[in-house]
Parts: structure tokens; sequence; C-alpha cells
């Protein structure tokens, strides 16, 4: 919240974190859990913000519990969709899916989901499609010091928020909330965790230093640096041990 005309909030939407980040334009980061669109509009109330003041609605990425309330909100605000390519036909087919396990929770996890959670999503038109590698928010003129940049890993169209303050909304790229790890770190469920650490340490070389995940509070960039250590530590072990 460095930037003198720019702050941020955390909107809680179920089990997601929604951020709104205010400049030159709002911006609404994700669209909160299928069924809690009164959560996101306590939440604006809260914040004395009006739902008309939304711009624009970017996705960090197509899972359910991220587009769940996305054709409500889109209705409630008027505001445009923005979706990095790979991930829109989750959103606009209403069909998102399910990543893999990657820890023997994730796994659990993924076979729980499989069978448990089948939330209805509507289909929602995206209207603008993300297929850069980065994109400045200030160089598009939205007035937010900031950038998109893609992140796969997590889903092949994920993207994470970096602002230029080191602040960085993670989406699922990193998760610190107790139903899906019990400390903060990367995420236990992605379709390719050597893409989340090359995302990651893309995103550490170009100044995250904070992370604002969607499941969760936010912690420093440390953790994450500290879990890319341990992952690589193991990946070098299974592959000495596998020439
Ligand atoms: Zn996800
Ligand atoms: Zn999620």
């Amino acid at each position: 919240m460095q930037h003198p005309s720019f702050e941020f909030h955390r909107i809680p939407v179920g089990i997601n974190n929604c951020f709104l980040l205010r400049g030159g334009t709002t911006i609404l980061i994700d669209a909160g859990a299928p069924g809690h669109v009164k959560d996101f509009m306590h939440g604006m109330d809260r914040l004395g913000i009006s739902l008309r003041e939304i711009d624009l609605i970017l996705l960090t990425h197509g899972h359910a519990d991220h587009i769940g309330c996305l054709r409500q909100i889109q209705h409630l605000t008027g505001a445009r969709i923005a979706m990095h390519e790979a991930d829109c036909h989750w959103a606009e087919s209403g069909s998102p899916g399910l990543p893999p396990g990657v820890t023997l929770w994730g796994r659990l996890l993924h076979g729980l989901g499989r069978v448990l959670y089948r939330p209805y999503i509507h289909p929602c038109e995206v209207h603008y499609v993300i297929t850069t590698a980065r994109s400045s928010l200030m160089g598009l003129g939205y007035g937010i010091p900031g950038q998109v940049i893609h992140t796969p890993g997590h889903s092949a169209g994920s993207v994470c928020i970096l602002l230029d303050s080191g602040e960085v909304f993670a989406g699922d790229l990193a998760m610190n909330a107790w139903f899906l790890r019990s400390t903060p770190g990367l995420p236990v469920l992605a379709e390719d965790m050597s893409l989340v650490i090359q995302s990651w340490k893309r995103l550490i070389r170009m100044g995250a230093r904070h992370v604002y995940p969607a499941h969760g509070t936010d912690f420093p960039i440390a953790v994450i640096r500290r879990e890319i250590d341990i992952w690589e530590a193991k990946h070098m072990a299974f592959q000495n041990k596998n020439p």
C-alpha cells in the first residue's frame, strides 16, 4: 500500500480470498467460491465501495473456487473479465478442472473433490483473453502499479499479479489455509510442480517479497524460497536414485 494513490483490500468470499486493487481504476482479483456472493457484497459494503466502481475482474485461474460467483459478480458490477487463454474454457463452459494432488494430502483432497465437490458454475464470457507472459497494468491504462505475470504450474493458465512494491497476489501458486496445508507454502494441488517452481523463481527475480495466497493469510517470500530449496533437494535426490 505504498503508492500514494494506490491501496488494496482483501475480501474473503467463501474459502477464496478476493483482492480489490484501487488506483487509477478498481480491479477485483478472483470471483470467489460458489454460493458466496453475499460475502462479496458484505465485503464491498464494509469497504464503502460501490459495486459499479469495479472496472475489471482479473482471474488468477479457472478453478471452481475462483470463478464460483463470477457471473453474479459480473452482473452486479458490470465489470469486464480478464483471464489467461489457457484457462478460459473453464469459465466459458462452467466446467472447471480439478488439479491433481502433489502431496499425500493433496492426492486425498483430489480424490474427495472428484467425488464430493460438484458445484454448479454459471458459464461466463471472458472479455479480455491474456496471451502475454507479462503485462503492465499501468501500461494497459489501469493505473495500478503492478504487472500480470503468466505463472503456469497450478493450472496452465494461472497468472499472478505482482505489485511494483513486491506484494504478489498468487492465486493458488501458494497456499496457507488449514484445509489445504497446515503451514504456508507451495500448492498441494498442481498440474506440474516443476512449472510451479519455475514460475516462483521468475516472480522472485522480478522482485516478489510478500505473498498473498487465495487461501489463507499472507506470508513473506522467504517461506517460498525455503520450500523451493526443499523441493529441489528432494527432486535431485530422486533423479540421482533414478539416473
Ligand atoms: Zn486452483
Ligand atoms: Zn483455489
